[in-house]
């Protein structure tokens, strides 16, 4: 069996201009980096921008195993097998953070013969898009640190700096760090925090700017610090706005590159789905919907944390309707679910199939709560069992839910024909009445415990002293119409990673809130969510390596 990287290092890929062409969009339009990777100039939005939109479907799961449950691998196998119907159709996905590359999950290019190519280029350092928002992120620290260094006319408190230096690194070590150590020349000491990247209210920011205008707004708007009189300190009121647009002038344009089966693929933007909002850059949807008649999009982890935030946030903010929701589940995840051990998830078990299937009814009762219409997908592995499908096909069809086996893993575009033809006669005949989960004028608490109940189950929600203060005064600031963006581990419904299946009974914990005011949400922490993760025993980043041939070998 191949690798997923030995499969796209074999793969046969087009130009990227060739790839381009087949939606409409000329040479002159693409800015290029190398053969097979292009960004889109503004010409191409101003082209079309006009153009009625196509159809929206997110891809989202079931809460899933530490490995991943294939919702990047559905969502391009998805839009291969649109191409085979000769059906016109851009796939738009996140751009994969080093985090997890090195960690335990691995790339997010997909997997098997539905990914995206060059592999390696995207799962490394593409087109430097991250490098730019992890610059941006950091000169505003440096000039932070700086004003308080050179008299604070501001008047910064340096114990209410809010913001964090940043780096797309799983390094746990800079959670907590002191900076401004040694002589009087060297800043002032005070503590400081880093971020992942992914998890930077920058990264944010860029997928949810409209243009490049909006993004300078937004930049401006960003709150780095208290001061002494507890107002705050924004990014405008330290002049940094426009050298960090500077920085980010180019990473705002989407990236353009293709599937194993040369299908067009925009990758841009890439905010983790637990602690950050999880889903592509706007401006990649919208062209994408302006380009394409089918866009296939994927949000992070399960949809109790991609999809809800791709709905309640990203949807609400740029005005998308989705037409249909792919909702991928495995044998493997509803296994684990089931209370199996991860190393023994590849063994036929229907009882803890049976038990552990009410995950995946929870998830369909709440795509239903958006009033999108939503297609169960069953990812298949070889591992799987006829019996083991049988249950799931009999359960969702109980359920009146549609439903189809995808082989996109082992055969490409070509085993997600099934899959297609029913997201193809769904976007046809049931109708999306799309609507967000809750209003804008809800308070902040009322949103924080709508999500916590509707969507995860819970029984109520428990704030913690300091997060109770932080909502009065982020209200009192007058953020309180803002949507939730809510940061939870992703193996539970619950804030308690262990509580797998459908659990119920259970609170939700608020540690901490804090507002994203250029982001435009503000950020809920519950349970022990890190927004700095740090890397495993045996982390991917041992087995990775570059061969005598000089190819990058041990990526997946
Ligand atoms: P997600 O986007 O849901 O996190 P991915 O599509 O990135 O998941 O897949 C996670 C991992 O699982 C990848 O390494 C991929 O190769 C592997 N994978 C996905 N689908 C299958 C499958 N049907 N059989 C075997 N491995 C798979
Ligand atoms: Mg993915």
């Amino acid at each position: 069996m191949k690798t997923d990287i030995q499969i796209a290092q074999e793969a046969n890929m087009a130009h990227i201009k060739d790839v381009a062409a087949k939606v409409g969009i000329t040479e002159d339009e693409l800015e290029f980096y190398g053969k097979y990777k292009a960004k889109l100039s503004d010409d191409v939005w101003e082209k079309v921008k006009d153009r009625p939109d196509g159809k929206l479907v997110l891809v989202t799961a079931i809460n899933p195993t530490p490995a991943g449950e294939g919702k990047t691998t559905t969502t391009v196998g998805l839009g291969e097998a649109m191409a085979r119907l000769d059906k016109k159709a851009i796939i738009a996905l996140r751009e994969p953070s080093l985090g997890p590359c090195f960690g335990i999950k691995g790339g997010a290019a997909g997997g098997g013969y539905a990914q995206v190519v060059p592999m390696e280029d995207l799962n490394l350092h593409f087109t430097g898009d991250f490098h730019a928002i992890t610059s941006a992120n950091n000169l505003l620290a440096a000039l932070l640190d700086n004003h308080i260094q050179q008299g604070n006319a501001l008047q910064i408190d340096p114990r209410q700096v809010v913001w964090k230096r940043c780096l797309d690194m799983n390094d746990r070590s800079l959670r907590n760090i002191v900076v401004g150590l040694g002589s009087k020349m060297d800043g002032m000491v005070r503590e400081d925090h880093f971020v992942i990247t992914v998890a930077s209210e920058i990264m944010a920011i860029l997928c949810l700017a409209d243009d490049i205008h909006d993004l300078k707004d937004r930049l401006g708007r960003i709150i780095v610090a208290y001061n002494f009189a507890g107002d705050p300190v924004t990014a405008d009121d330290l002049e940094a706005t426009g050298a960090m647009t500077a920085l980010l002038k180019d990473a705002i344009k989407p990236n353009l590159i293709q599937t194993l089966e040369q299908t067009p693929a925009l990758v841009h933007g890439g905010p983790f789905a637990n602690i950050a909002h999880g889903c592509n850059s706007v401006r990649a949807t919208k062209m994408a919907l302006k380009l394409s008649d089918i866009t296939i999009t994927e949000a992070g982890f399960g949809a109790d944390l991609g999809a809800e935030k791709f709905l309640d946030i990203k949807c609400r903010k740029a005005g998308f309707k989705p037409d249909a929701v792919v909702l991928v589940a495995t044998v493997r995840a509803l296994k684990y679910n089931g209370g199996v051990a991860k190393n023994d998830l590849a063994k036929e078990n229907i009882e803890a199939l049976k038990k552990g299937i009410v995950n995946l009814e929870k998830h369909i009762e709440n795509i239903q709560k958006y009033d999108i219409p939503v297609v169960v997908t069953l990812n298949s592995f070889i591992t799987d069992t006829d019996a083991e499908n049988e249950l799931i096909r009999n359960f969702c069809e109980e359920k009146g839910c549609e439903f189809a086996l995808s082989e996109v893993w082992e055969k490409g575009g070509e085993g997600g024909i099934a899959l297609a033809e029913k997201v193809l006669d769904t976007l046809e005949n049931k109708k999306s009445r799309f609507h967000t989960l809750y209003e804008d004028a809800l308070s902040l608490e009322e949103k924080i415990e709508t999500i916590s109940r509707e969507i995860y189950g819970a029984r109520g929600v428990v704030y913690e002293p300091a997060a109770q203060k932080q909502l009065a005064k982020i209200t009192s600031m007058g953020f309180g119409e803002l949507p939730v963006c809510m940061a939870k581990n992703q193996y539970s419904l619950s804030d308690d990673a262990k509580k797998l299946g459908r659990p119920t009974d259970f609170d939700i914990h608020i540690r901490e809130v804090y507002v994203s005011a250029g982001a435009g949400f503000v950020v809920a922490l519950t349970g022990a969510v890190m927004t700095m993760p740090g890397l495993p025993k045996v982390p991917a980043a041992n087995g990775i390596d570059v061969s005598e041939e000089g190819n990058i070998v041990g990526l997946f």
